[in-house]
């Protein structure tokens, strides 16, 4: 937990009445019927609360505004795609909105038997991730930014801190050029599968061609933690399953997110990497 997550506050609309033309039915598509939206944001009202400054907290008056405006003019089949694309849409236009908590409900929708109202409720947000990257072919350093770049350029990534770049010697066996390596911190509205697509494609445009596991590439990008959790599939592996062994990963991260706690593990990073640097394999130039 950082500094800024102490102060969990939370901006709450109840029921806005949005008369839309979203289902699945051509006819409610054409007639259209009323929608009622309620979000929660998560935000840090304090600046706000404390200076009674409007500008410094998020207007409710322009999120109401904003959804309205968005539900009406946007036409889903369903209340879910509707709720999954107007959380992403406040998400992006209101910077200090964290989480949006978004329930929108359909009182009037065409089923046969008595009920009071039927919705769909979800959460979406900003999400904390790490991603360590590499390279040892070309002008390492220009692959190196350009991944930086990419990540900058993407709406649903906002990078917060890159490491410096350290020298390092290649890691598994295979004989090699040594690598650049570093690490960053983004907040990102992707999933991890998502994120892990974006980091591929983002290698492929760098030239990367996937030959052998730990052979010599262009780019690499491999994402480190994803705020807190823990997952293994075919895919994805998160926390990195190596990266307690690996310097090279640690010591940038240890740069940027000391006190970051490894899921599984249960220690900080800073703490990690004085174990690999004190038991492990040794690849960070100094
Ligand atoms: P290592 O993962 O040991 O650092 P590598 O980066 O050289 O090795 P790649 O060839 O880049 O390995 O990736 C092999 C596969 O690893 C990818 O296709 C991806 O599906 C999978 N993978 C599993 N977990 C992750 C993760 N956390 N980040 C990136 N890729 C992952
Ligand atoms: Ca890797
Ligand atoms: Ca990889």
């Amino acid at each position: 937990m950082t500094g800024e997550d102490l102060y969990m506050d939370q901006i709450i609309v109840e029921d806005l009445q949005i008369y839309a033309y979203h289902g699945v039915y051509q006819q409610e598509n054409e007639k259209g019927q009323n929608f009622y939206v309620s979000v929660i944001l998560d935000t840090d009202t304090r600046a706000a609360g404390k200076a009674d400054e409007l500008g410094l907290s998020t207007n409710y008056g322009v999120v109401c505004r904003f959804l309205h405006t968005f539900l009406s003019e946007h036409t889903y089949k369903l209340i879910e795609t509707a709720a999954e694309r107007a959380s992403e849409a406040l998400l992006l236009q209101f910077p200090h909105v964290r989480q949006v908590t978004m329930e929108v409900k359909k009182p009037e929708a065409p089923i046969t038997v008595p009920f009071g109202s039927v919705s769909v409720k979800i959460t979406r947000g900003w999400r904390r991730a790490y991603i360590a990257c590499g390279s040892n072919i070309g002008d390492k350093r220009a692959h190196l930014s350009a991944a930086v770049d990419e990540l900058l350029a993407d709406r649903k990534c906002r990078v917060l801190r890159v490491s410096d770049w350290v020298e390092t010697t290649p890691y598994g066996g295979v004989e090699q050029a040594n690598y650049l390596n570093g690490a960053l911190s983004i907040e990102t509205l992707y999933t991890p599968e998502e994120l892990l697509e974006l980091l591929q494609a983002i290698e492929k445009k760098e030239a990367r061609e996937r030959k052998e596991r730990w052979g010599p590439r262009t780019l690499d990008l491999d994402i480190l933690l994803y705020e807190g959790s823990v997952m293994d599939t075919k895919k994805l592996t998160i926390p990195h399953r190596d990266m307690k062994n690996r310097d090279f990963v640690l010591r940038p991260l240890t740069q940027i997110a000391p006190y970051e706690i490894h899921p599984i593990l249960g220690k900080a990073i800073s703490e990690l990497l004085e174990e690999v640097e004190e038991n492990g394999e040794k690849h960070v130039l100094l």
